[in-house]
């Protein structure tokens, strides 16, 4: 992680230290297995447009079922899989993944869904990733314009000078590129001019505060406000309820994505129901909310 052409010495400061890295490379190889294996699997989580009430995008979001049937969630495995180069080989398995996907949704009456695709930062210094993706999309004829990778902050500030040609050269392949977990980053905002993407995610945290606490409020609406000011599209996470949804849309935020509109899901379950899938969204605006 800290780069090549250095020696560094490993010294076991505590027996803490020794569990945690021995822990680490047990779950390193036991990830390795779970590839060769196809264990992981992807769900997927609506993205609504509140112009129309309508499911406009999917997030792709990693699983791993185990061998004796539990299922990990993401946090538990990917951080651990991007201090090595696994996370590359998983990246890419997963946009093969949606690639295989995306046929079966268009053909299934949502012809022009995007599919999110989440991007860790080893994955977003490589050279390569332009072409390797270009050449993924196209050996399963699909339009780079239905996939929108999301960065967060952390990825595209920790090497800009890298990141930057990177990001620029997808988008002229066609790639849509969305900025993750806005608001717990530390970037400027001056960044923000800079950076070739489509739209911006507000993290969930923002979101829990609304529509009772000021503060959160204050933060959500000014996302809100320098988003459609750069014309960027603004996509809410974790909306839970209603109250969420009607500030929401009383400061004109242009989607959400949550538990209220739906879960994340397997294809077969998305595909049986996604008619269904935005019938939660039907709410009037509530009252401007008594702040506490
Ligand atoms: P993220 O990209 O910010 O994804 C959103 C997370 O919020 C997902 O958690 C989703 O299940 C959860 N969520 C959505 N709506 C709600 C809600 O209304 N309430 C609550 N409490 N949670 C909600 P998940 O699936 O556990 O993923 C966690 C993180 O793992 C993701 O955060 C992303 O950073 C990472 N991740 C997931 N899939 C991939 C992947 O394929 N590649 C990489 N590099 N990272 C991934
Ligand atoms: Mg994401
Ligand atoms: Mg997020
Ligand atoms: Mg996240």
């Amino acid at each position: 992680r800290n780069g090549r052409n250095l020696v560094s010495y490993f010294c076991n400061e505590s027996d803490t230290q020794q569990r945690v890295v021995a822990a680490q490379l047990l779950m390193l190889s036991a990830l390795q297995d779970a590839l060769q294996r196809n264990e992981f699997f992807v769900e997927y989580q609506p993205i609504c447009d509140l112009q129309n009430d309508k499911v406009v995008g999917l997030e792709a979001l990693i699983r791993w079922r185990k061998a004796d049937g539990s299922i990990v969630p993401p946090d538990q495995f990917i951080p651990v899989a991007e201090q090595s180069r696994l996370i590359v080989y998983i990246g890419r398995w997963v946009i093969e993944q949606v690639c295989r996907d995306l046929p079966r949704l268009q053909a299934a009456g949502l012809p022009d869904i995007q599919v999110h695709v989440n991007m860790a930062a080893p994955e977003f210094l490589d050279d390569d990733l332009p072409r390797e993706l270009m050449a993924i999309v196209e050996a399963a004829g699909v339009d780079p314009a239905r996939i929108c990778l999301e960065l967060t902050e952390g990825v595209i500030m920790r090497r800009i000078e890298k990141t930057l040609p990177i990001m620029q050269e997808l988008v002229r392949l066609g790639f849509e590129i969305s900025l993750d977990d806005f608001g717990m980053g530390y970037s400027s905002l001056s960044l923000l001019k800079t950076l070739p993407i489509s739209s911006i995610k507000i993290d969930r945290v923002f979101l829990q505060g609304v529509p009772h606490n000021r503060n959160d409020c204050a933060i959500v609406r000014t996302i809100i406000d320098l988003g459609l000011n750069m014309q960027l599209r603004i996509i809410a996470e974790g909306v839970e309820s209603a109250a969420q949804l009607g500030f929401l849309r009383q400061f004109d935020c242009t989607q959400v994505q949550g538990y209220l509109s739906g879960r994340p899901m397997e294809l077969h379950s998305l595909l049986a129901q996604h008619g269904e899938l935005s019938a939660n969204l039907t709410v009037r605006p509530c009252p401007p909310a008594r702040h506490t």
